[in-house]
């Protein structure tokens, strides 16, 4: 990683100024070194992501005052709402000039996912910070990074004496990381949400490898599908045909086949990870239980499998479940099958959009990261799941994006981090882009469709 830091670090200095740290620095190490300024802003990022918010027990309540503190030291109107209890989800607000024009939503989950302690080199809710300027923590890159990105760029943009034309709402929600029914379902439901009259949405993304941003206009919808086999039973000794376990194999070769001809593509690079079928199985049970473990001469009556299945939203769901009903889990091999998805993945698939120049988000998001000397990669289909879903059913368009280039991939991993010079970075993309969205006037209809990203 001290690698990419250099690059990173080099390309923005001026010559001389490289000369002057390689004389300075030669015989040690080089200690990465912020302007005053940026070190407040890092230490703020820190004090964040020292507020233990995971799961199963998510301090809430300490990052809600955080967050509503950073508010009124920045000058931003709050509002604190609990549709359930324990569950807040803290809505910011910044005026724009014009409350007509629908405004924009920054949003991003405070809670982050468990964390395996003797995993990690660096304790994960220490915010440590390497020599390469490494900032070690769970939530460095899933999300609270982003959250604090948003008030940074609001922050300096204020300071700047910019004022937006159309109103920025920050949302601050709980319990993405378990579903998010009690934040952002509950927050997109609601009459105050009404009331914000959103016309974009941006949330999450991924942390790229390479120097080109990512950035999702869709996501694919999980389906988990549990397959049940029934058959005689009989001595463990006997060879008959239609047992449950026998049954239960056949299926689970074929999708053993299915899920390796869509790993393929992944593989060839024909497809993106947003663009295949993932099958992962995740539970098999079978077996007649006794004292010393399992019976062990007795073929069982019944066998189950369970698999995540993540479809993406250019795939015919009815399609897919004819092949789950005829290959995966045929009724003339006695077996049975249960899918469970989200109500709004049951529905039509939506159109998706395009980015030409009708399309005015997605095109504004591109320009203002390129403005801010920023690279953005090919829109692409977000490959595991997001709050995003709430708000695209009622019609919103929703981007994911989470400004962290040449970074590994990190989130729910152990040793999560984000090099502080990517984090200040993204501030200044962020700066960018809320700059173009709150000038931008010409689309002015409420709540635009999907495919008017
Ligand atoms: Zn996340």
């Amino acid at each position: 990683m001290e690698e990419i830091y250099e690059t990173c670090f080099l390309s923005s200095v001026p010559r001389f100024l490289i000369s002057f740290l390689f004389f300075l620095f030669t015989s040690t190490v080089v200690v990465v070194s912020l302007p005053e300024d940026s070190s407040a802003i890092i230490s703020r990022f820190q004090q964040y992501l020292r507020i233990n918010t995971a799961h199963p027990n998510p301090d809430y309540s300490a990052a809600v005052d955080f967050i509503l503190s950073q508010a009124k030291t920045i000058g931003l109107e709050s509002q604190s709402l609990e549709f359930v209890k324990g569950m807040p989800v803290v809505v910011l607000k910044w005026a724009g000039t014009n409350p007509d024009l629908p405004s924009i939503l920054l949003n991003s989950h405070t809670d982050v996912v468990a964390v395996e302690h003797n995993k990690w080199t660096h304790p994960p809710f220490d915010a440590h910070i390497d020599q390469a300027g490494n900032i070690y923590a769970r939530g460095s890159q899933d999300m609270k990074s982003v959250g604090m990105q948003y008030l940074e760029a609001i922050r300096r943009l204020k300071n700047s004496g910019f004022q937006p034309v159309r109103s920025v709402y920050v949302s601050f929600v709980p319990d993405e990381e378990i579903g998010g029914h009690d934040g952002a379902e509950k927050l997109a439901e609601s009459e105050e949400f009404q009331k914000m009259n959103v016309g974009i949405l941006l949330d999450e993304g991924l942390a790229s490898t390479n120097e080109n941003y990512r950035v999702f206009f869709a996501e694919r919808s999980p389906w988990w599908l549990v397959i049940k086999a029934t058959g005689s039973p009989g001595h463990g000794s006997k060879l008959y045909d239609n047992s449950a376990v026998e049954n239960l194999m056949k299926s689970i070769e074929s999708v053993r086949r299915f899920r390796a001809a869509q790993f393929d593509m992944l593989k060839a690079g024909l497809k993106e990870a947003g663009e295949v079928i993932s099958v992962t199985m995740v539970f098999l049970k079978a077996g007649t239980p006794s004292p010393t473990g399992f019976v062990m001469n007795l073929q069982p009556s019944e066998a189950e499998a369970g698999f995540d299945i993540r479809i993406p939203p250019t795939v015919d769901a009815k399609l897919m479940e004819k092949r789950i009903g005829e290959e995966w889990a045929p009724s003339s091999r006695n077996m049975t099958f249960e899918v469970w998805k989200k109500e709004f993945f049951k529905r039509k698939v939506p159109v998706l959009p395009v980015t030409d120049g009708s399309k005015p988000w997605l095109a504004l998001l591109e320009g203002a990261v390129k403005k801010a000397n920023g690279k953005l990669g090919k829109p692409e289909v977000f490959q595991a799941s997001t709050d995003s879903p709430f708000y695209r059913q009622r019609g919103l368009p929703a981007i994911g994006f989470s400004p962290m280039a040449n970074t590994p991939i990190l989130l729910h991993d152990h040793n999560e981090f984000l090099n502080q010079v990517e984090y200040l970075k993204g501030i200044e993309i962020y700066e960018s882009i809320i700059e173009a969205y709150t000038s931008y006037t010409d689309h002015t209809r409420n709540a635009a469709s999907r495919d008017e990203l």
